[in-house]
């Protein structure tokens, strides 16, 4: 099977890039190189930012109505596509069919029709004394996003900044750039107009940096590393261009003594190991009390031990490779440190059986973690449990805050008010009580090394905007 695209997505076409070097794409389970893209150049994305650049006034001023048909057509036309983007994203990245198919595929297209609402609803000028106060499209975006949730990272930037009556130009991770493909197929399909997206596809230190760089890029919406959304600041702060950042996390699934444990650690173990580990809110860290400690790292070890590794197609599989074999290689170094630091294998390790061809990493489960230890502060992004003791309230929310990051976490108790105040105190982006669902209209973002901003719903909205005073 060859999936190679040649082009690049600019002013409305499929275009030549400027040169011919291309990145090839690795199937993370076989091992083979299952296509190419091409390895844009900084010609390539000053040639796309002046495309959004000539298509700003234009969008800007369109009536939202026509922005948000605009945006209903990429929904029927992406939706046309679900089955083919959950199997690339299976071939790209290595996720289970299922999971691909419900989540991949199936949460971008939710937050796509979220915003074909919110795109038709613009908010309406406000007076504050002599004052309107407009709300405004901050510009040009550069969407630059990473490879575990490559069609939703997207997504999530593309449609509220579209929505607010943004331009944008997309470079998707060079790891995962096929789905970004049947992305901007869709685009091509729905017939937005020329220049309100561009793709440009290539390396994090080439095409990326141009576009955090670029001097008519009025804001930069990144999703990836902590280390990268640093250098992304530091490049956009030279210019004072707005950024958006959603970062890494090591977010803490607080366990209290009255809690469901059965429920609590069946879900815990099942946020720590969705998409491999490979998941920026995965409650990678389970407190528990320690009354019930033994018992849940019984139930821990029972959960992780039933996510069978294998081939992403089988349906039996509830485990596939992480993306890469430098992904893999920095999960286990993080496991052999957590074993030479001290902690307890509880399950998987170094030595658990996985396929021999593929980057796998054993479901796997340590105890007894030392809360300043690696294992505990480093974002492992691999499928790496650590679970740690506390004997009161106030210790497990002081050990949930013992972390530079600040982006999830979660709560459970039998006891609603209590699992509420422990959930106020935690410094974190969002709290789940009780396993309580996903909102994709809720805001999402982080505390603290986590990000700066917040998207989803009218707060992602509200990030593609500025305001304007007019004193009459
Ligand atoms: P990364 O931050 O290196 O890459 C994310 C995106 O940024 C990619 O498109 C990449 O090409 C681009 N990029 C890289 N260097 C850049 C630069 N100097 N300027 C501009 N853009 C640049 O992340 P990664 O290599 O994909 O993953 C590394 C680690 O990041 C993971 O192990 C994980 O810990 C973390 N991560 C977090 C999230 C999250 O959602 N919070 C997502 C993916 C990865």
């Amino acid at each position: 099977m060859d999936l190679t695209r040649t082009d690049l997505y600019l002013d409305g076409q499929w275009v030549t890039p400027a040169a011919t070097d291309t990145i090839p794409i690795e199937n993370p389970t076989t091992e083979q190189v299952i296509g190419t893209v091409p390895a844009g150049t900084t010609a390539d994305v000053d040639r796309a930012v002046a495309a959004a650049r000539a298509a700003f006034d234009s969008w800007a001023a369109t009536d939202p109505a026509d922005r948000a048909a605009a945006l209903d057509r990429l929904h029927t036309a992406l939706t046309a596509r679900s089955d083919e983007i959950a199997r690339t994203v299976v071939l790209e990245l290595g996720a289970p069919l299922r999971m691909a198919t419900r989540v991949q595929a199936g949460l971008p297209l939710t937050v796509l029709r979220g915003y074909v609402e919110l795109a038709a609803q613009p908010p309406p000028g406000q007076l504050v004394g002599n004052s309107l106060v407009v709300h405004e499209p901050v510009g040009v975006v550069g969407a630059i996003t990473p490879w575990n949730y490559p069609l939703h990272q997207v997504v999530a930037k593309l449609a509220p900044a579209l929505a607010a009556g943004c331009t944008v130009v997309v470079k998707p991770s060079e790891l995962t750039p096929l789905v970004a493909y049947l992305l901007f197929d869709a685009i091509d399909e729905a017939g937005l107009p020329p220049g309100v997206v561009n793709l440009v596809t290539g390396t994090g230190p080439v095409v990326g940096e141009a576009i955090a760089a670029h001097p008519d890029i009025n804001m930069v919406s990144f999703t990836g590393s902590t280390a990268t959304g640093r250098r992304i600041s530091h490049l956009a702060a030279d210019r004072i261009a707005r950024v958006a950042l959603e970062l890494g996390g090591k977010s803490a699934n607080v366990i209290l003594d009255d809690a469901d444990l059965g429920a609590a650690v069946k879900a815990g173990v099942g946020s720590a190991l969705l998409n491999s580990g490979q998941t920026c809110t995965a409650w990678t860290r389970m407190l528990v009390h320690r009354s019930r400690y033994d018992e849940a790292l019984d139930l821990a070890a029972r959960a992780a031990e039933g996510y069978r590794t294998g081939d992403p197609f089988d349906p039996a599989t509830r485990l596939g490779p992480l993306v890469s074999a430098a992904q893999r290689d920095r999960v286990r170094a993080h496991v052999e440190q957590g074993l030479a630091d001290g902690a307890r294998l509880v399950l998987g390790g170094p030595d658990a059986k996985v396929p021999e061809r593929g980057h796998f990493v054993a479901p796997t489960v340590f105890a007894d973690v030392d809360p300043d230890s690696a294992l505990a502060q480093e974002e492992i992004f691999g499928p790496v449990l650590a679970v740690i003791p506390f004997d009161d309230d106030d210790q497990a929310v002081a050990v949930a805050n013992n972390s530079r990051y600040g982006l999830a976490g979660a709560v459970w108790s039998g006891d609603d008010d209590r699992a509420l105040a422990v959930a106020r105190r935690m410094r974190t982006g969002s709290v789940d009580i009780n396993g309580a669902a996903f909102n994709p209209l809720a805001p999402f973002g982080g505390y603290k090394e986590s990000g700066l901003g917040r998207e989803l719903g009218t707060f992602g909205l509200d990030e593609f905007r500025q305001t304007k005073a007019i004193q009459r």
